[in-house]
C-alpha cells in the first residue's frame, strides 16, 4: 500500500467516525428534546393566522397564535383539535 492509499484510508476513516459522532449527538439532543425548537411543519403552525385562514380548527389562545408552548426542553407543543382539517384530518388522537 502507498503512502498516498493510506492517508485516503485514514482520511476517510476520520470522516466516518465523525460523521458517526455527529448523528450520535445528533440523536442524544433529540432525546432530550434540544435541537426540536418546535415541531417542523411544512403547513402553518396550529392556532396561527395562516392555519385559521385554512381552515384550522386548532384551539387559537391555547396556542398563542401560533407560537405554541413552551414544553420542556426547549420542546414547543401544541394543542392539536381531533378532526382539524389542517393538522389532524383523519381524526387521530
Ligand atoms: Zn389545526
Amino acid at each position: 500500500m502507498t503512502k498516498a492509499e493510506t492517508d485516503a484510508l485514514a482520511l476517510q476513516a476520520r470522516e466516518e467516525h465523525e460523521l458517526r459522532e455527529t448523528l450520535r449527538k445528533r440523536k442524544r439532543d433529540l432525546r432530550r428534546g434540544r435541537g426540536i425548537r418546535r415541531p417542523e411543519y411544512t403547513i402553518p403552525a396550529p392556532g396561527s393566522d395562516a392555519a385559521v385562514a385554512d381552515g384550522c380548527s386548532c384551539p387559537v389562545l391555547d396556542n398563542a397564535h401560533g407560537q405554541g408552548l413552551p414544553w420542556w426542553n426547549g420542546v414547543t407543543a401544541y394543542w392539536l383539535t381531533v378532526g382539524c382539517p389542517v393538522h389532524n384530518p383523519k381524526g387521530a388522537a
